[in-house]
């Protein structure tokens, strides 16, 4: 590899990096400001909410869920498991490899 080459490599790495940065900063800008489930107030400047809430986001749509409303979430799933008994599923969860 030249120098010329290096050079477009790095410009390269080097624009998409800023172009990955600038589309975070993008949804982060789309955050809702409130939880999806319970209306909650969100306040994105509170490092704690930041933290403990719940982003995802799925083809550009951005939800936001508070930690009680995740906490509710995953005792339905469990239960669902549970009365259902259905079995294996928890060691599915672990990763395989
Ligand atoms: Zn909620």
């Amino acid at each position: 590899m030249n120098r010329q080459q290096r050079r477009l490599l790095q410009k390269k790495i080097g624009a998409n990096a800023n172009k990955n940065m600038q589309e975070q900063l993008n949804l982060f800008h789309k955050l809702p400001e409130a939880c999806s489930s319970c209306q909650e107030p969100f306040d994105k400047t509170n490092k704690e909410m930041v933290k403990s809430w719940n982003v995802m986001v799925k083809q550009e749509v951005v939800r936001l869920f508070c930690p009680e409303c995740v906490r509710k979430a995953n005792e339905v799933v469990d239960d669902f498991i549970e009365k259902n008994n259905i079995k294996g599923v928890k060691d599915d969860r672990k990763p395989t490899d």
